[in-house]
């Protein structure tokens, strides 16, 4: 609909890692030095679909400033589309964890929308871009970039941060109308090996997980009083004593905002113990159309909760506008958290499961997707194995909160 957008990337001091890694950090200026070299007199090209709000951004926005640091000419595009397009590929990324969203279809018509948008796109990324550039594209909303990239002679990665455990029909039917794109680029990058679809070519294969920053505002750490400071500013005030359950994320269906609610009727009975969901402001986050109604459902069924359980439940829609700020106010309430939930019934790796781990806090979460690599079960926080066994989740946050010494 609109030119992509170029984000700002102010370099960050690699060497900041020093401290944290000891003599690891070593290999860190090795691969700079390598990084250097091999990418003289061309640039890196990031393509995603939103600047804000969800994991990719998360990843770009702290990741790529050490890329510039390390001295490798690395930039950042945003695609811009119809919200009809953002429509059709939020269909696709629910099929590719295995579900079937707003159960519309995937056939020529959406092919031919797919196409159309991203021909627009493409040739402005192509005039953009020297020839032996690197173009990296994240996800299913950028993989139609990737013919029009190849001809216009760029290097072409293509990433997935999807993926299902076991695929069905659902998350096939996805790959078959992504694989002709996704099949012609240099390289395919996926989180786990559970996630690498049928029909590619394997010597084009990569695996690599998500990560965090522990330099970010997110993550970096905060005294006590600015912990409290900031959740003055978000509305959560709570006395020292209540037990905090804190899920963050997306307003997304598969991160089932409406379960965790749910908890709180019979499955929590202590009058101590609330339950904190934050994600995004709805508006806030461009490529992700069903947050708005998401979000509305969930406050409708905190308003439909009895009286007694309501008082225990908070949702808050986190401003976006100043992401700093929103980082912060991520941070402090992960860090205010008794628990971390995370009750997706579907996560390709879960950015927030990372978040709350390094603050050292407990999670209890969905034994689903790369959540099981992130945890390991009954030692680093408990996994439920089926999402939808509130009995299960209950238990669980209630033997953590009984057992702080655990
Ligand atoms: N997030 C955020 N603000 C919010 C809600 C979420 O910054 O209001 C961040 C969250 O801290 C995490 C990312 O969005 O860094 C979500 O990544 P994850 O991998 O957990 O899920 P995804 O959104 O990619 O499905």
């Amino acid at each position: 609909m609109a030119k992509p957008e170029l984000v700002p990337i102010p370099p960050q001091p690699l060497d900041r890692f020093r401290a944290l890694l000891g003599d690891a950090y070593e290999e860190i200026e090795r691969v700079a030095v390598r990084a250097r070299e091999a990418f003289a007199g061309r640039a890196i090209w990031h393509v995603n679909s939103t600047a804000r709000g969800g994991g990719v951004a998360e990843l770009l926005q702290s990741m790529l400033p050490y890329v510039r640091s390390a001295g490798v000419d690395t930039r950042w595009a945003v695609l811009r589309e119809s919200a009809e397009f953002f429509r059709l590929t939020k269909r696709i990324h629910n099929r590719l964890h295995g579900n079937d969203g707003d159960g519309g279809p995937l056939g020529e018509e959406e092919r031919a929308l797919y196409e159309s948008t991203l021909r627009r796109s493409g040739e402005e990324l192509a005039r953009l871009c020297q020839r032996g550039d690197v173009i990296y594209l994240h996800d299913p909303q950028t993989a139609g970039l990737v013919p029009i990239a190849k001809r216009a002679g760029l290097k072409v990665v293509w990433r997935c941060h999807v993926g299902v455990d076991r695929p069905e029909e659902t998350a096939r039917s996805a790959w078959d109308f992504l694989r002709p794109y996704v099949a012609q680029a240099d390289a395919l990058v996926f989180s786990r090996r559970q996630y690498l679809w049928e029909g590619l070519d394997e010597s084009k294969l990569w695996l690599m997980p998500p990560v965090i920053d522990p330099f970010s505002p997110k993550n970096r750490e905060l005294g006590p009083e600015t912990v409290e400071a900031i959740l003055k500013e978000v509305g959560l005030a709570l006395p020292a004593e209540t037990k905090v359950v804190i899920q963050v994320s997306r307003w997304d269906r598969l991160k089932d905002p409406l379960g965790a609610l749910a908890l709180l009727d019979g499955h929590l009975p202590d009058p101590a113990v609330h339950l904190v969901l934050a994600g995004p402001e709805a508006s806030g986050v461009a490529d992700d159309p069903e947050g708005q109604r998401v979000l509305a459902e969930a406050s409708a069924a905190w308003q439909g909760m009895a009286p007694e359980h309501r008082g225990r439940a908070h949702l808050f829609a986190l401003p976006m506008d100043d992401l700093e700020e929103n980082a912060a106010m991520v941070n402090a309430l992960q860090r205010r958290a008794d628990v971390i939930l995370q009750k997706s019934l579907a996560e390709g790796f879960g950015l927030t499961v990372a978040e709350a781990m390094w603050k050292r806090r407990p999670v209890v979460a969905s034994g689903v997707g790369g959540i099981k690599d992130q945890v390991a079960d009954g030692e680093t926080g408990i996994l439920v194995s089926d999402p939808r066994d509130l009995a299960g989740f209950g238990a669980a946050i209630e033997a953590i909160l009984g057992d702080p010494a655990r």
